[in-house]
Formats: C-alpha cells, structure tokens, sequence
C-alpha cells in the first residue's frame, strides 16, 4: 500500500512536470549495474562497476549500489561502458548540407537548418555527444537541442568562421562582387555561416559580433582552403596585427581563438599571435609542433584518405590530393612531439558520407593504441573545450569522463573497445545504448526493469 500511494505521488508529480520538458527528464533516475567501464582517463577497467544517473548528472559509481524507488535500472553485464565521444571539429550546418547549395552561394537558411537537424540526430546516435563546431550557425539548433526539444548533441559554436577577403570564408564570388561598403553583408554573412572581415577595427567589430551571438569561441582561417576557390594552399590569410586583434577581442570574452592552417609558416605565425588550436596543420614541422606544445596549443587534424570526398571543382581535388598525402606524416610526429592532439572529422557537404565520422576514429588506430584513441576522443578533447573557460556552454560537471558529479554522456558497447577498436566504426550495430544529459536516446537492451511496474506487482 506504502509502494502504490508512493507511486500515485510520484505519477502525479511527474505529470505535473510535463509541460516542461526538461523537468521531467531531470527527475529520471537510471541506475547501469555489472558494466565494465572506461572512464575516459585510465587505461584500467574498471570491472562490474554500477553507476547511478540522477537527473542529467552521474551521482555515483561503485559496487552493489541499491536501486532508489523509480529507478530504470539496466543491467549491462559483458558490456563496456564509454563516456560519450566527442567530435572536436565538426560543422551542424555544413555536414549534411550539399555544396550546390554553400558554395554556390544559393540556397536557403531553411533548408539548411532541417538537414542539420536530421545531421544532429544522426550523429548523436553514431554516440558523438558533443561536437565542437568550428564553422556555420548552429546557435538555434543547439538551442532546441538542448531544451530537450529535438534529439541531438551538445554544441559549442564557433559561429561563423571569418576570413579576410579572398580568404577561406569568401563566399562573394568574383573578386569584384566585394563590398566596399562593408556595412553590407552577404546571404551568408547575414545568416552567420561565413565572415568576411579585413583589417583591424573591423575584425574586432565581427569578432565582437560572434561573441554577442553566443559563441563559445572564436575561428578564423589563416592559411588556404580546399573548399574555397580563391585561396591557394600556401596563402597566408590575415596579418599578424588582425590576427593579434582577434585574439584579444577573444581573450578579452575569457575566450580562445582556433585557426584553421596548414602550411608551416602560417601555423607558426597563428601560435605566435596567440592561436590555442590548429585547425588541420597538416603541413606543420617538427619544430612548429614544439613550439606549439610549449605554448599549451593543440593540434586538431582529420584522418582523411582521398577517397573521402569527391570535388566538382578540379582546383579543390587537387588540393584535396596534397593535403590527404601529408596526413600519414603528421599523425606520428605529433605523437612524437606529444602535443596536444584532439579527435575531428570534419565531415562536409555530403549527408551520405557523414557517417565517415565514426571511422576516421577507428582510422587513429593506424598511429595510437585502441586506449589512446579513446581518451583522445573523450577526456582530451573535453580538456581542449575546457579552453572556452565561462564561455564554456555546458558548466553542471565534466564532459568525456565517467565519475561522480560528470554530465551522464554515456555509451554501452558490446564488446570491448579497448580491445577492439573497430567495434567504435559500426555504432549502429555495437552501441546498445546511448545516453546524453541522463536521457536515453538509444536502448537496444530491451532488458530495463521498471522499479515502479515491479512495485506494483508487489
Ligand atoms: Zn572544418
């Protein structure tokens, strides 16, 4: 009797919450017993471990832990337990949107924004539960997202990504098309996927912009793209006082500012101005990636094959060709180097391929062991978001690790990945259950237990 008038208690109370979604899921308590986990740091399992989620936070791991009253308890025996992965370059906007419509400079915000929801989806049950994405407008969507009103990841935005006229992010077509007046903003400019900035008061005016939006950082190309058409791999984009300009504008909102590079010259110039994060930095040298562990910088390249991507543009092939040959370099120098190394994809243009994303991080087991990658791809890319400081969006608890008081982002593998790496290159098959913020997106078990249905059986 206790049992069924605790349950109409707890009925009414959940029911008076509906009207908010995000209440509700915060009453959830999930109790995972038996797993074997990775904690996203230690090498170590940690064997039969149980760990309890209290609304969006894990409240406690250990052994024979009692099911509070209302708890879903789940029983994940043979499993393996991983923080949720994070993807540390990604772009909501740009992933699943088709180049006919970015590049051309034709299309609509509209049309861009459902294809990144579905993309959101997608790639939360791939298990990435968090993206930092270097470039586009994910503002509105992270927003839902995180209301608990559509499924999808955590988000830190950079908002649009800003280069200097004839730069990466120069979507005006023919050189004459630039304004003079810069008071003008283009389609995309207005929509925030793409900047457009030359020198120094403007750069801190857009600068400033970005951040007014909610960015969680800052990113700015300073050396040649592949996607784009009027920068050659070896440019160098910006002088050092524009560069020097953001950076402060960035450091002065308790900020960073990530750059997306490749050439030796143009890294080197970025970290010397200031630049935390090397977006790509696929032809730094040895000597570059000292000074950038020095420094505390990080290093955030792809994986990629030429095979990856098909180009349209013949220009964009070609640099595609040269930037994928430096790649099999790269990764162990790094290494070598020991500087700070995250975990991105940069999937683009391409909603087919997107799920590329999932093995590029089995590809990093070419160059570091199943255990490093992980870690990259969970605790050290969440200490490379960590650079946001209070601009970080998410601040309840830790991200890519499971303890006490981190934000319940978990993943349930069957199987160990610690052993074998390519169970984390078919999510679809091997991850039987995933969580983010408490909430279960995922659930393949079909073993849950329902406290409340077995009370009332009593
Ligand atoms: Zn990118």
């Amino acid at each position: 009797m206790r049992c069924l008038s605790r349950l109409i208690f707890a009925t009414i109370f959940l029911t008076s919450l509906t009207f908010h979604g995000q209440a509700q899921d915060s009453m959830t308590t999930t109790l995972i017993i038996n797993a074997n986990v990775f904690d996203g740091v230690n090498q170590k399992l940690m064997p039969n471990t149980d760990i309890l989620i209290e609304g969006n936070l894990i409240s406690r791991l250990g052994t024979n832990i009692e099911a509070p009253s209302g708890a879903n308890v789940i029983d994940a025996a043979g499993k393996t337990l991983i923080p949720g992965l994070i993807d540390a370059h990604w772009h909501v906007t740009y992933a699943y949107t088709p180049a006919s419509i970015l590049l051309l400079n034709r299309g609509d915000m509209a049309e861009v924004a459902i294809r990144s929801m579905t993309g959101a989806k997608e790639t939360l049950l791939r298990g990435f539960t968090t993206v930092r994405d270097t470039g586009g407008n994910p503002f509105a969507i992270k927003k839902l997202i995180d209301a608990g009103e559509y499924p999808g990841h955590r988000i830190l935005p950079s908002g649009p990504f800003m280069s200097p006229t004839a730069g990466h992010a120069d979507h005006y077509g023919v050189p004459s098309d630039t304004p003079r007046d810069k008071s003008y903003l283009n389609y995309w400019e207005r929509n925030m996927m793409a900047m457009t900035s030359d020198g120094v008061p403007e750069v801190r005016l857009r600068t400033r912009d970005i951040l007014k939006s909610g960015a969680s950082q800052i990113k700015i190309t300073t050396g040649g793209g592949v996607s784009s058409l009027f920068d050659p791999l070896d440019v160098s984009e910006y002088s050092v006082d524009e560069i020097k300009a953001v950076v402060e504008e960035a450091t002065n909102y308790n900020t960073y500012v990530a750059s997306h590079v490749m050439t030796d010259v143009g890294i080197r110039t970025a970290i010397e101005a200031g630049v935390m994060c090397i977006e790509h930095g696929f032809f730094a040298s040895e000597d570059t990636l000292k000074l950038m562990k020095s420094k505390g910088a990080w290093l955030s390249p792809q994986p990629m094959l030429e095979a990856d991507m098909n180009w349209d543009d013949p220009i964009s092939a070609e640099k595609f060709k040269q930037v994928t040959a430096a790649v099999a370099d790269l990764y162990p120098l790094a290494k070598k180097v020991g500087v700070n190394l995250a975990f991105g994809s940069d999937q683009l243009l391409d909603a087919s391929k997107a799920h590329q994303q999932s093995e590029y991080l089995v590809r990093l087991g070419k160059w570091f062991s199943p255990y490093e990658v992980l870690k990259i791809a969970t605790s050290e890319n969440a200490r490379l978001l960590e650079l946001s400081g209070p601009r970080h969006p998410y601040q309840e608890g830790p991200l890519g690790v499971i303890k006490e008081g981190a934000y319940a982002d978990l993943i349930l593998v069957n199987g160990n990945p610690l052993e074998n790496l390519e169970l984390v290159g078919n999510p679809e098959k091997n991850f039987v259950l995933i969580m983010k913020d408490g909430r279960i997106y995922k659930d393949n078990l079909k073993n849950s237990i329902d406290i409340n249905q077995s009370n009332i059986e009593q």
